[in-house]
């Protein structure tokens, strides 16, 4: 057990601010993606980080953007430590983000049901009706499986005719 200490408190403090590549308006800490700041045994800054969706091309540039971070800070070596179990989830995007990638324009992933919970297949999903980031409409269609990103799904409003990407819950 190691106990608070400057160095990793600094760490904490310069990584929180660490924007998403892909969405700069929120920060990796916001998004769920920083998962921890400590020592690994051999005394070195280990930062944790778990993957979003598999594949997002952005986690090199997240690790990228850490080693820069820590440099800057001055905070000496350090190594990313990438965590894939448990698995992320947009669970883990707090409740500030999502009101950020509202206003950004993108509507927040509504909250994922765990494995366990997940309807009995061939049952038909009560269709879910993904609000409009910009005016809060139901009234919206999906366009596209895939938008800017495989993260997110294209929609458009049918009230303001706004196409808007949906964050898709994962
Ligand atoms: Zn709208």
């Amino acid at each position: 057990m190691h106990t608070m200490d400057t160095t990793i408190e600094r760490a904490w403090s310069v990584l929180e601010a660490v924007p998403d590549p892909e969405i700069p308006v929120v920060s990796i800490r916001e998004l769920g993606i920083l998962r921890d700041v400590r020592h690994g045994e051999d005394g070195v800054l280990e930062v944790v980080i778990t993957p979003t969706y598999s594949g997002c091309p952005a986690m090199s540039q997240i690790a990228q953007n850490i080693a820069q971070a820590i440099e800057q800070a001055g905070l000496g070596a350090h190594r990313v430590k990438t965590v894939l179990a448990p698995a992320w989830t947009t669970d883990w995007i707090t409740d500030e983000a999502r009101e950020k990638l509202r206003r950004y324009g993108i509507a927040p992933p509504a909250a994922a049901c765990s494995n366990a919970e997940k309807p009995i297949r061939f049952v038909p999903y009560k269709k879910e009706a993904i609000p409009c980031p910009r005016c809060g409409s139901t009234h919206t269609e999906k366009l596209a499986q895939f938008g800017s990103t495989a993260c997110k799904a294209l929609y458009r409003c049918v009230d303001c005719r706004e196409p808007f990407d949906y964050f898709k819950p994962y």
